[in-house]
């Protein structure tokens, strides 16, 4: 159980690619009530949270300025102090020029549990990401990791460029791509040699990762040329002519693809796990959330008179998982089933009934409503009654059909489907950048709720990102709805849904 006391986790969440949050920290997003984040983090992390999360973007204010460092303080002990579990979720790892050590102080002085989840940092990360290890025997013996960028109003500099520039070993700037100019003009100064090779590896890890090599006499200039902005990472050092080398990355055959997955949460799971593997960067839209029933009235009593049924049919997955919870809360014996026969429309259905030690009676060759129904009405003997477990937006095909064939049955709401739009604005902003490359539907109802979700009105932030369906019926609904679907599937799944980004993407 949550200390009422509340509890902050001073989390680091890797420089950029979803993969390198430790799995220390993935657990402490999972059990956050209230997640506070950095303008730096992969937001698709945010996908783990528990789904009423709250989330506080203290990266950005409307005014596109930062949240002051006092206020994301007095955010951290507000939340903790209403006994909530907080997640403050940084960017790298918190005690690198990350502040954490500012904000442990602060709780530590309102004696508000802390915790600190070291992260990957970036002046690491990023180099090696760039085929630049920042330490090689043969190369250097030290590592020296310096801000580019000192605390504002600071009378004198801690930094001595003199010492500096004496050092042997790599060098490593963090939030220094504004100041490179400066910072290569103060080390040649002071004696590093023109020559010394630099790298500048701007959004490191992630598929937008761009990296220019030069040395200390013209890299600010390729800086400017090429546009880079922070965050940048200024490696310099001769471990950085290695990257000849050992430069690895991107690879797949997605690299550089940012793939947006609409599926509800329990869903996304293989179509996400494919691209990454594949060396994309998937984010989930989850657009459909489970919910439990609002009144459980209705569904205690047919779980207790379980014996007026001869069958259960089960159309998802999620109607197993809610009817079986709901079960173990009234401490309902499951030998209570004993007796009753059990449908269910499909296999991932028949899956889950199995898990929980069921073996399935009926399930229909063709997983439809309509194949349900044909099968069951031959199966049902007169006087037997049915317990149709089932969503509430369920459709009435199945209902209508036991109706139209005389076929006694109870209609048990056993989850609602609510709109998830805590993607929304995460996913708009990647958009608005133009930084998606594709989109992936794989139902109707997601493509439906997915315009409603992003608003009708910002339908044309789709124009330069390629809508792919899962199926013919799918991209129907797409067309309908005004969205120009790109390509649809050969086969009818998550592989075919990849093999279309693949082939769309020259791969
Ligand atoms: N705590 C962070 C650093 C925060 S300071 C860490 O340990 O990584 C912010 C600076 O980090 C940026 O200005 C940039 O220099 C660097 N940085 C963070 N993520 C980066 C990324 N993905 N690519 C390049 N630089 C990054």
């Amino acid at each position: 159980m949550t200390d009422k006391r509340g509890m902050v986790y001073i989390l680091g969440a890797g420089p950029g690619d979803m993969g390198l949050l430790t799995l220390k920290a993935a657990d402490c997003i999972r059990k956050a009530d209230v997640i506070v984040y950095d303008r730096l983090i992969n937001t698709s992390i945010l996908s783990l949270a528990k789904k009423d999360a709250e989330y506080i973007n203290v990266g950005k204010m409307p005014d596109n300025h930062a949240v002051p460092q006092d206020m994301i303080n007095q955010i951290l002990l507000d939340k903790a102090s209403e006994g909530k579990v907080v997640a403050r979720v940084k960017g790298g790892d918190p005690f690198v020029f990350g502040r954490g050590g500012e904000e442990a102080e602060a709780l530590y002085k309102n004696g508000i549990q802390f915790e600190i989840v070291p992260g990957i940092t970036s002046a690491v990360a990023v180099a090696a990401y760039a085929g630049i290890p920042v330490t090689h025997r043969d190369y250097c013996s030290s590592l020296h990791i310096i801000t580019g960028h000192e605390k504002p109003g600071r009378d004198e500099s801690f930094l001595d460029y003199e010492v500096i520039s004496r050092l042997e070993g790599t060098l490593v700037f963090l939030m220094g791509t504004k100041n490179i100019d400066e910072i290569c003009t103060k080390l040649i100064k002071y004696g590093k040699k023109g020559t010394t090779p630099v790298a500048v590896i701007e959004r490191g890890t992630t598929v937008d990762q761009r990296v220019i090599v030069g040395n200390l006499e013209d890299i600010s200039k390729k800086v400017i040329d090429e546009g880079i902005s922070s965050p940048a990472v200024t490696v310099i050092g001769s471990v950085v002519a290695l990257r000849e080398k050992i430069n690895w990355f991107p690879k797949g055959r997605l690299k550089g693809k940012r793939i947006v997955v609409t599926r509800a949460r329990e869903q996304a799971g293989s179509l996400v796990e494919e691209i990454r593997d594949l060396g994309g960067e998937a984010i989930e839209f989850p657009t459909i959330r489970i919910e439990e029933p609002l009144d459980y009235r209705h569904f205690d009593s047919a779980l207790r008179d379980l014996k007026n049924y001869k069958w259960i049919v089960f159309t998802s997955v999620n109607g197993v998982k809610s009817f079986f919870r709901r079960m173990r809360t009234l401490k309902i014996d499951i030998r209570s089933l004993a007796g009753i026969r059990i449908a269910a429309i499909g296999e991932a259905t028949a899956t889950e009934l199995f898990k929980m030690g069921l073996n399935v009676d009926y399930m229909p060759a063709d997983y439809t409503s309509k194949e349900l129904l044909n099968g069951l009405a031959g199966l049902i003997e007169k006087g037997e009654k049915v317990l149709l477990a089932r969503a509430d937006i369920a459709s009435n095909e199945l209902s209508d059909g036991l109706k139209r064939n005389g076929i006694d049955f109870e209609e048990l709401t056993t989850y609602r489907t609510v709109m998830d739009e805590s993607m929304k604005s995460i996913v708009k902003e990647y958009l608005k950048q133009n930084k998606v490359d594709f989109i992936t539907f794989a139902s109707s109802s997601t493509v439906k709720n997915f315009i409603e979700i992003l608003g009708k009105e910002n339908i044309e932030l789709l124009s330069n990102t390629k809508i792919v369906c899962i199926g013919p019926v799918t991209a129907q609904t797409a067309k309908e709805l005004g969205l120009f679907v790109s390509a649809v599937a050969d086969k009818y799944t998550v592989n075919g849904l990849v093999d279309k980004i693949m082939e769309l993407s020259g791969e």
